[in-house]
């Protein structure tokens, strides 16, 4: 069986990744969201298993020691890492795999699979930026103020990525489709058709 896609998707907080991840699933089968270990605390409304797999900093340490995580990271003082197990049994499965994963992780994904695909999705500009993470009217200033900072930080990395997605205001479908697109060409790619000939032949 053909090998799925991993495809990384990362954007600045106040980007609206995860509402156009989720306009994606909503439209489209054929992918699996890897769901991501972390020590955060659980949201109001986010449940174990579901969102992510919420662990102590103990449990997260023996993850990574027992080399269960394929990439991990600190953010905002918590752990967060992908699950070795998630990311391997489903792409030899053949599925499409999604990663929604920080900078720092999705770079430690480029060197350790170097066939991933690794998309950007940003806000049209800065100020729609503040914008939108102002009017979620849940943040402190502070707490706006560094999310603002790491977004420059994050998106100097921009061409690690090898697409780039640019979320308007309420065109919500447009940056799906967009998304699906790409992942459509890419399927089609001789890059992810290696063993073409092969088959071909039947070598
Ligand atoms: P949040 O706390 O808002 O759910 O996530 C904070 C950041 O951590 C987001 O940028 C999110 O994409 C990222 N993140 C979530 N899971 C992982 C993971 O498994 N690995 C890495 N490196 N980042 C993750």
């Amino acid at each position: 069986m053909a090998k799925g896609l991993l495809t990384v998707v990362s954007g600045p907080s106040g980007s609206g990744k995860g509402t156009v991840l989720g306009r994606v699933f909503e439209k489209s089968e054929g992918f699996v969201y890897s769901i991501s270990a972390t020590t955060r605390a659980p949201r109001p409304g986010e449940v174990d298993g579901v969102q992510y797999h919420f662990k102590t900093k103990e449990e997260f340490e023996s993850l990574i020691s027992e080399d269960k995580v394929v990439e991990y990271t600190t953010y905002a003082g918590n752990y967060y890492g992908t699950l070795r197990p998630v990311v391997e049994k489903d792409l030899c499965e053949g599925k499409n795999v999604i990663l929604e994963i920080e900078v720092d992780g999705a770079m430690q994904i480029k060197k350790k699979f170097p066939d991933a695909v690794l998309v950007l999705i940003v806000p049209p500009d800065y100020a729609t930026l503040e914008a939108r993470l102002r009017g979620r009217g849940t943040n402190t200033e502070e707490d706006i103020l560094r999310r603002l900072e790491r977004s420059r930080e994050e998106l100097k990395l921009f061409n690690n990525y090898d697409y780039l997605i640019i979320n308007e205001d309420n065109r919500l479908d447009e940056a799906a489709d967009k998304f699906i697109g790409i992942i459509e060409s890419e399927k089609l790619s001789t890059v992810h058709n290696p063993d073409f000939y092969n088959k071909f032949y039947n070598n």
